[in-house]
């Protein structure tokens, strides 16, 4: 039983990040925790984030979709909490997976404001309309997880909506995120670096995160300023562009990443690469013998994204995502291609990637639960 639940909270690890090209929606992990009329347990319980991961899962008809969770300090040391998932909130924290603050305050709000992201919370934030005018404009920016039939299902606090509605990144947001951004507190999760980035900078905490990874700063009196330390950000200069790119397979999206101009990302079956993108999991025993275990290459140049057949047996680009077969273009071993605005590579038919915005999922499909190695959980839920 104890085992289980370390599973199911490591597959929940995964869905946490504070990356802002991945983050799909904002939540307040002390919140969430506490929805008890989700599944009537324990007062507290690190479960429901997974719970309601699954539930913005379904929304979005995508798998791996993560969220943004800010989470107040007084949690790492919650008495609600068991000591297993204190930890693992500890190591979320220390890994700058989730932003641990003093007083969260309105970050939650800030962060979905920068980033454009639906927020997922029963607080109506009304005293905060003036502030952020989407509150009220853009019916469904912030929803409520409630109990529903087959686990937690959405309702909008301002007009008809049910689904989480993402809006744009604000101005503000827009122009944080063009730079890369360095705390003076030595080990910092979310914007390491330990004192402005000097040789060893890799060596110092939140070394492997990249600087097209880092959070929003947060703005407090016009000064970007880390949320976690309360201290003044430096200038770490223009932060390297990215492009989102998604796996489809089958129909369905299984997963984001993020191509970055610092290094190539390669996927395939089973990438023996750093950073490498791993299809075999989704792949029946054709798609598996086709499809190299590096298959194609993508890099960013000079914000033109470039693809590079890697493999034995040769992929085709889908121009326009058009699915038609006479529109195939075949790409041999070794050949490289710019990848249009709407174009997919196929690795395999029905094995696609191409930008995650113009890749929507075409199939109807169940996402797979992040919940699916807790048997105990999943029984007290109502079967959908
Ligand atoms: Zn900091």
């Amino acid at each position: 039983m104890r085992f289980e639940i370390s599973k199911v909270l490591d597959a929940i690890e995964g869905r946490v990040c504070t990356d802002p090209s991945l983050a799909r929606a904002v939540v307040d992990l002390a919140e969430v925790i506490r929805y008890q009329d989700i599944d009537g347990g324990r007062p507290a319980s690190l479960l429901r984030l997974g719970m309601v991961i699954d539930a913005l899962s379904r929304e979005l008809e995508e798998d791996s979709v993560q969220v943004y969770a800010v989470v107040h300090r007084a949690l790492l040391s919650d008495a609600d909490l068991t000591s297993n998932e204190r930890m693992v909130v500890r190591r979320w924290a220390d890994d700058g997976l989730v932003e641990v603050l003093d007083n969260p305050g309105d970050r939650m709000l800030e962060v979905a404001d920068l980033l454009g992201l639906p927020v997922l919370s029963r607080v109506r934030f009304d005293g905060l309309r003036g502030r952020f005018p989407w509150l009220v404009e853009q019916p469904g920016r912030v929803v409520a997880p409630v109990p529903g039939a087959g686990g937690p299902v959405f309702i909008a606090h301002v007009g008809g909506g049910h689904s989480p509605v993402a809006g744009k990144r604000s101005p503000t947001g827009v122009k944080l995120l063009a730079r890369q951004w360095r705390c003076p507190e030595s080990g910092c999760a979310l914007f390491g670096g330990g004192g402005g980035g000097g040789a060893f900078a890799d060596l110092a905490g939140g070394a492997d995160r990249s600087p097209a990874a880092q959070p929003p700063p947060s703005l407090r009196n016009g000064v970007p300023t880390c949320p976690r330390h309360g201290a003044r950000l430096g200038d770490g200069g223009p932060r390297p562009r990215t492009e989102v790119l998604a796996v489809r397979v089958g129909g369905l999206v299984r997963r984001r990443f993020v191509l970055s101009e610092e290094q190539p990302i390669v996927a395939g079956r089973a990438p023996e690469q750093d950073g490498g993108i791993m299809l075999g999991q989704w792949l029946n025993d054709e798609a598996r013998r086709w499809i190299s275990r590096g298959h194609v290459r993508f890099e960013l140049r000079v914000g033109e994204v470039i693809v590079t057949d890697v493999s034995t047996n040769g992929s085709g680009i889908r121009p326009g995502g058009s699915m038609t077969e006479s529109d195939r273009i075949p790409l041999a071993p070794q050949q490289s291609r710019v990848l249009g605005e709407n174009d997919m590579i196929e690795l395999y038919p029905g094995v696609q990637i191409g930008r995650a915005e113009e890749l929507p999922t075409g199939a109807p499909f169940t996402p797979t639960s992040v919940m699916a190695e807790a048997p105990t959980m999943a029984m007290r839920l109502p079967r959908p």
